[in-house]
C-alpha cells in the first residue's frame, strides 16, 4: 500500500476521438510540481497515459512522441444518434484502474480536464471517490471548471454530504490554501516544475512559457482562462529546458502558448540563441497555433535553427475571415519565409475553422485549395461554441442542440453550431485535406 498526501487523478476521455498530439493535462501536473515543492507526497494517475503498464493493447505511436490513446468502444448519448460515428472511452480500463487506486492510501483528491464536453469522465470518477472514499476531500480544477462551472456545480450538489471543493483561484494561491488544512508528510522536493517526471515513460514535455493572449479573437476562451497576458522570463524558461533534456533525455518540446512570439527579440528569440549558443539540439512543436502576421525572415531563420519541426499556423478562414489577426498578404509572406529558411510543406501546416453557424462547405474547399498550391499543410480545425464568446451566441440560434443546457452538446465532431450537418460533405471534405496533405512534398 502507498501511502501519500494527495492523489492527484486526470480523467479518462469520452469523445468520439481522441489523439496524443501532444496532450498532456499540464495544469494538474503544474499543481504536482507546487505541492511536491512543499514536501507534499503526492500520486499522480493520468487515466490517459498511453504508457500505463498492463494496458491491455499498447496504443500505436508515431513522430516525435505524438501517438494513440488505448480506447474502449462505449454507447453513445442517445442525442448523439444523428451522429455517423462511434463513442469511446480513452484511458485505462476500469478493472486496471480499481487495482491501480486500490493500492493507494491518500488524504485528498484532486481532478482536472480540459474540454468542457469531457465532463462525463469527471463525474465517473466524483461518484466513484464519493461513495468509496466518503471522508476524502476532493479538490476540482481546470478549464472545464473554469468555463462551466455552474453546470459542475449543479453535479456536485448532488453529493451534498460530500467535501468537493470547486478550486478558483490561481493554483499558487490554492497551495498556500492547502498548507493552513493539511501538513506536508515529506520533503520538499528541489524544483517545482511541472511533474512530468511522474510518468513511467516521456516521449515529450510541455512548455507553457506565457499565460494568455493579447489578441481577442471572437470564439476563443483564452480571455477568460487568463484574463491578462503574461510572459514568464527567459531564463527560467532556458533553465526548464535544459533540465529536461539533460536528466531526462528529452528530445521533444511542445509549446501550449497562445501568444509564442510575441515580443520575440525579448522572449523566444532570447531563449533560442542562448539553447544554440550551447549547442543544445531538441525539437520544437506547436500544436496552437503561431501568428503568421509575426513571422519575419529573421524570426523564420531563428526557427529553423532553435529546432523547430512542428509549424502550425492560425489562418481560421480564408474568405469571410472572423478577426483581423492576419491578411491573406501577411499569411502568404510568413509562408515565403517559412519556406526561404528551408521549412518543408510538411513541417507547415495551418488550420482551417470550420463548422461555423451557416457554414458554406464551398468555401473551405476553396481555402484547401489555397492551402495546397501554397505548399502548406492543411489541418481542419472543427468549431466548438465556447460560452461566454461571442460566437457561442451566434451557435446558438443555429444549433440543433440547445447548447446552453450541457457542455455536451458543444463537441466539436457532432459540429454542433450546424443545423442539419450533411455527413457526406464533411467527410469529403475531410478525405480532401487528408489527401492533400499527403500530396504536398515541397
Ligand atoms: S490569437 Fe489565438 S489565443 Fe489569442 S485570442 Fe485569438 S484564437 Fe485566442
Amino acid at each position: 500500500m502507498t501511502e501519500v498526501d494527495f492523489l492527484l487523478i486526470h480523467p479518462w476521455i469520452y469523445d468520439f476521438s481522441a489523439h496524443d498530439f501532444w496532450l498532456k493535462p499540464y495544469g494538474l501536473l503544474k499543481l504536482a510540481g507546487l505541492l511536491r515543492k512543499e514536501g507534499y507526497t503526492i500520486f499522480f494517475l493520468d487515466l490517459t497515459d498511453p504508457f500505463y503498464p498492463n494496458l491491455p493493447k499498447a496504443p500505436k505511436r508515431k513522430n516525435y512522441g505524438t501517438g494513440h490513446f488505448y480506447k474502449e468502444a462505449i454507447p453513445k448519448p442517445l442525442f448523439f444518434r444523428d451522429v455517423p460515428r462511434r463513442y469511446f472511452r480513452y484511458g485505462l480500463p476500469f478493472p486496471l484502474f480499481l487495482k491501480e487506486i486500490s493500492r493507494i492510501r491518500f488524504k485528498a483528491v484532486m481532478l482536472s480536464i480540459s474540454m468542457t464536453y469531457w465532463y462525463p469522465g469527471l463525474f465517473v470518477l466524483i461518484d466513484f471517490i464519493t461513495k468509496n472514499y466518503p471522508e476524502v476531500p476532493i479538490f476540482i480544477g481546470g478549464i472545464y471548471a473554469k468555463l462551466s462551472r455552474e453546470h459542475l456545480l449543479n453535479f456536485v450538489k448532488t453529493y451534498p454530504s460530500s467535501w468537493i471543493e470547486v478550486v478558483e483561484e490561481p493554483l499558487e494561491e490554492f497551495v498556500l490554501r492547502l498548507k493552513r488544512k493539511f501538513e506536508p508528510s515529506g520533503r520538499p522536493h528541489p524544483h517545482a516544475y511541472p511533474a512530468f517526471d511522474l510518468y513511467q515513460e516521456l516521449p515529450y514535455v510541455i512548455l507553457m512559457t506565457s499565460e494568455g493572449c493579447p489578441f481577442s479573437c471572437p470564439y476563443c476562451a483564452s480571455k477568460r482562462l487568463y484574463p491578462k497576458f503574461i510572459q514568464k522570463d527567459s531564463k527560467d524558461v532556458i533553465e526548464e529546458i535544459l533540465f529536461w533534456h539533460h536528466f531526462y533525455g528529452v528530445e521533444d518540446f511542445a509549446f501550449y502558448d497562445d501568444a509564442l512570439l510575441v515580443n520575440f527579440d525579448r522572449h523566444l528569440g532570447v531563449i533560442l540563441e542562448e539553447l544554440l549558443k550551447r549547442n543544445i539540439k531538441v525539437r520544437f512543436h506547436t500544436p496552437n497555433a503561431l501568428h503568421a502576421r509575426l513571422i519575419t525572415k529573421e524570426v523564420a531563420k531563428l526557427l529553423k535553427k532553435g529546432g523547430f519541426v512542428t509549424i502550425r499556423l492560425g489562418l481560421e478562414r480564408v474568405e469571410d475571415p472572423l478577426d483581423n489577426k492576419i491578411t491573406l498578404e501577411e499569411f502568404e509572406e510568413a509562408i515565403k519565409n517559412l519556406k526561404e529558411v528551408g521549412f518543408s510543406s510538411q513541417e507547415i501546416g495551418a488550420y482551417l475553422l470550420y463548422g461555423l453557424p451557416d457554414e458554406d462547405f464551398t468555401k473551405i474547399e476553396r481555402a484547401l485549395e489555397y492551402l495546397h498550391k501554397l505548399g502548406v499543410s492543411p489541418y481542419l480545425a472543427e468549431f466548438s461554441p465556447i460560452p461566454g464568446t461571442p460566437l457561442f451566441e451566434e451557435a446558438k440560434k443555429t444549433s440543433r442542440y440547445p447548447l446552453s443546457e450541457d457542455p455536451l452538446f458543444t463537441n466539436k465532431s457532432v459540429f454542433p453550431a450546424l443545423k442539419n450537418p450533411d455527413w457526406e460533405e464533411i467527410q469529403r471534405i475531410k478525405n480532401l485535406a487528408r489527401s492533400i496533405r499527403k500530396t504536398l512534398t515541397f
